[in-house]
This record gives C-alpha cells, structure tokens and sequence, in this order.
C-alpha cells in the first residue's frame, strides 16, 4: 500500500492537528496525560505515512533506525532522573542539530550529481546547515555543563562578543559564497564556523541560566528541523519544526520572566556560578542568627493550625519527597487543617518540574496553586512548611538591590506566622545566594534530607 498526493497530505494534516491538540494538553497538569497520547498519535501517524510515501524505496535503514531508537529510548526513559531532564533534553536537541547538517550536506552532494540545484534549494540548505550546527555543538556544550562534564561557570574572556560578531560575519560570507557560486568548500568553512559559533555561544553562560537556554536550544532545533523540511518537500517537518521553533522561544520568555532576567542578557552570559552550593561558611546548626527547630516541634505547630501552606523546591525532587509530603499533607487534611501547595514557576530545574512530581504523588490538582493565586494567602498561613526550596522564597529578591536574584518574583512565605524550613544544611540555591528569610524571627530550620524529614513528621503526626 502506498499513500500519494492528497492522501499523504491528509495524513499529515490528521498528524499536525494531533500535535496541536497535544501541546494544548499539556498546557494544565490534568489533561498532560491525554495530551502526550495525542502527540504519540500524531506521531505514529506521521511515521506511518511517510513509510508508505512512494518516494521510500527500501525499509531495511528504516527499521533498523526505529528499532534500534526506541530500545536506546526505552532504556533512557526508564533509567534517566527527573533531575537530569533538561541535560537529556539537550542531548536530543544536540541531534536534531546535526541530523539537520547532514541531511543538507547529504541532499546538496545528491542534488549536485545530478545538476539539481537551484538558488531556492541552496538557501535552504544555507539556512538548515548553520542552524543545525550552532544547535548541535551548542546543545553539547549545554550538556556537558549540566552534567559536570565541563564546569557551570561562566567562561568569559575579553573580546569575546567582538570575537562572536567577527565569526558569525565570516559565516554568513562563506554561506552568500556558496549560494552565488556554489563552492561546496564554502559550506564547509561555514559548517565549521558555526561549530565554532555554537560552542562560542554557550560557553559563557552559567549554569543558572542554563535551563533557559536549553529551551532556547528546543526553539532553534525546531527551525533547524523546518529548514530540513523545506529541503525534503515535508510539510510534516516544516509544521513541527515550526510548532517546536515557537514553543521553545514562548517557554524560554516564560522562564526568564519568572527569574527576572532579560533573555539579552542570558545569552550574553556570566551570570551564576551554576555550581549551586558555594558554601556560606556554616554547614548545619550553629550558624549565627538563625534558629533550628526538632520534628515535634513542627508537627505540634501544624496539627494545631487552620492553614498550612507547603512550598516545595528542587530539594524535594533530589530526595524523591513528594510521597512523604502527600502522606503528610493528607494526615493534617484529616486532622481537619487546610492543606495547600505553592509552585513557584521556576521551582526546580525544568520548568513543571514541582507539577509533574506532585501529580506523580496524587496529589489532587485543586490543592496545587501557582504563585499569583497562593500569594495572597501566606499572610493568613499559620505555617508554611518550605521543602528543599530555596531562591523562590528569598525576600532579598524584594528588598536587596544589590543582590543578584533583585527583582525576581518570589513565593511570600517570609508573611506565614511561622515557617518551618527543610534542608540539610546552610548552603543556599541554584543562585548561590543566601536566603534572607532564615534570619527572620519566625523562620525555624529543621534540617535533614527532605525525604527522611518529612517520614518522621509522618510517623509524629500520626502518633499525636
Ligand atoms: P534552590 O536551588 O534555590 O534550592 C534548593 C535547596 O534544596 C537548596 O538550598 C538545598 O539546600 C536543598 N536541598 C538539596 N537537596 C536536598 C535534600 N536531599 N533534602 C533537603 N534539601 C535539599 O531551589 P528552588 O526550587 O527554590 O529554586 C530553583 C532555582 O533554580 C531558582 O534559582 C531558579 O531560577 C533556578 N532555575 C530553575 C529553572 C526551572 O525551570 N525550574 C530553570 C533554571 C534555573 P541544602 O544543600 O542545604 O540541602
């Protein structure tokens, strides 16, 4: 069986709409599910119809290439972290990137044997080449830093941007050489420049900013895969590459909105250490000004409380908390206390991040409030019990205008009546900048690992 013309077309029609319809659902945390199921659809699909597209001669790479996919997938998808999400995504972006390069090398060496070319194809091919490589070596270098293969600091030396500037002119004479007198040595050098580019580009970018800029890489792997469109006469890719082009850069201006950065200023680079732990100098207790308190404590505070508002953060995703929490918070629900979730949008290191691992809890989505809607309830909280989160509560993002984090939206805990905070010792967030809130009067920290903690508060609430 094969499918031609308008059937083809109505195949992938069916497969974009899928699409949509997926990335609609995964816009709310209830429909996330059936949203993925729609994309899988859409996928399967457009699999489907390409196979059966006339122009497929031979299946043998084809089968290999899915078989061999979905068990190297598979594994990853059973063994990989939430945490090492977004490394794993750059990863994969790193291959649209390059699967872009060499499908427009592949598709020029076949178009020039047989006198194909034209100035429309080659502009696409100049297009999907330079995208492609900036994303893929890029992508590598953003993976290399998250993983701590290479260090997340920024690398910043003089001249740099002048050096970028100078690099990317070069590029793009090499890439108007190729187009006017279609010198395969041109594409070359500009492939190898932007290479260069792709790495020059990230280098400086610390590690804070760098799940930002991976949802900035998503954005450029997206073009990348519709220029490949263009150049393979898929409509398919060119409407997802599209869908992914946008996508990625509406999700990197949500995040960098919600961390109070420009996203000029993130890809100009230098900010954060993305070390996330530069020690304050204290490890646990004893550190000056600040008050510890033991589980009984929070737990006689809690169980005699009207509302306690729970904020959890990356802490909570390291130590996989969140079924201790659920645990926690359905014991107090059933002592009769009000029981609410605060997520601030940039808790964790992905963006859903805190979303997914509650859902994962069951934790019911009528108790999970984003930041403008819980906000205003931290001054009528009797406690707010803050899990492994950490920069998302700091009041110096308000009030210190020196500090690196000014101005960043926060979580209003510093207004609960009293706030019990959970982390193992003194050392402060992904922005290496120290908490205000610990040196508050009503801020007591009960440290531990997050998950160890929130067992015993269960084991003591169920015995009180
Ligand atoms: P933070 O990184 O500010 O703080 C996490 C805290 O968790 C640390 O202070 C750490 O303290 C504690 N912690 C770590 N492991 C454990 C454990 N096992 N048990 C208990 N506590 C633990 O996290 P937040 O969620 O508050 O903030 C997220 C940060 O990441 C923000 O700065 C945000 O801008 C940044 N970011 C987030 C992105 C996103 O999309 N979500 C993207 C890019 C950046 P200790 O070591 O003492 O235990």
């Amino acid at each position: 069986m094969q499918l031609t013309g308008n059937y083809l077309a109505l195949a992938y029609l069916v497969s974009a709409i899928l699409f949509i319809l997926g990335l609609k659902g995964l816009t709310h945390p209830a429909s996330a599910r059936r949203g993925n199921y729609l994309a899988m659809s859409g996928m399967l699909v457009a699999i489907i119809a390409t196979a059966l597209d006339p122009a497929v001669r031979s299946y043998g790479f084809i089968i290999a290439g899915i078989l061999l996919g979905s068990v190297i997938g598979t594994v990853i998808a059973l063994k990989i972290r939430m945490t090492a999400m977004p490394q794993l995504v750059a990863a994969l972006h790193s291959f649209v990137g390059l699967t872009a390069v060499l499908v427009a090398v592949g598709t020029y060496l076949t178009h020039s044997r047989t006198g194909n070319l034209n100035t429309v194809l080659m502009s696409e091919l100049f297009v999907g080449t330079f995208i492609g490589a900036i994303t893929f070596t890029g992508s590598l270098v953003a993976f290399g830093k998250l993983q701590g293969i290479i260090t997340g600091k920024p690398l910043v030396f003089r001249g740099q941007h002048l050096l970028n500037l100078l690099i990317a002119l070069v590029m793009f004479t090499s890439g108007v050489q190729f187009l006017l007198h279609n010198e395969f040595g041109a594409l070359l050098v500009m492939i190898a420049l932007a290479l260069a580019l792709g790495i020059l580009l990230i280098v400086p970018i610390g590690g804070a900013d760098m799940p930002v800029v991976v949802s900035m890489l998503n954005s450029y792997s997206g073009w990348a895969a519709a220029a490949t469109g263009f150049t393979l006469h898929n409509n398919l890719l060119i409407i997802t590459g599209a869908l992914v082009g946008f996508s990625g850069a509406i999700l990197s201006y949500i995040m960098s909105k919600a961390m109070n950065r420009s996203i000029a200023s993130i890809i100009l680079g230098g900010f954060g250490s993305g070390e996330g732990h530069a020690d304050t100098g204290s490890s646990t207790a004893g550190a000056k000004g600040i008050k510890t308190a033991a589980v009984e404590d929070a737990v006689f505070l809690m169980t005699n409380a009207s509302k306690v508002i729970i904020v959890p953060g990356y802490g909570m995703a390291v130590a996989q908390a969140q079924h201790a929490l659920k645990e926690l918070a359905d014991i107090l629900e059933h002592k009769g206390v009000t029981v609410h979730f605060a997520i601030h949008p940039v808790a964790g290191r992905m963006p859903g991040h805190m979303n997914v691992l509650l859902a994962e809890a069951d934790v019911p989505y009528d108790h999970v409030f984003e930041m403008e809607e819980i906000n205003p309830e931290f001054a009528t909280a009797d406690v707010a019990l803050v899990v492994g989160a950490n920069d998302v509560t700091n009041p110096a993002a308000k009030s210190d205008k020196s500090s690196p984090i000014y101005g960043m939206p926060i979580l209003d805990v510093y207004k609960a009546r009293q706030i019990f905070f959970i982390k193992r010792s003194m050392n402060p967030g992904y922005s290496g900048v120290e908490n205000q809130l610990f040196y508050q009067d009503n801020c007591s920290l009960v440290f531990g690992d997050a998950k160890k903690v929130c067992e015993k508060l269960v084991v003591e609430l169920k015995a009180s």
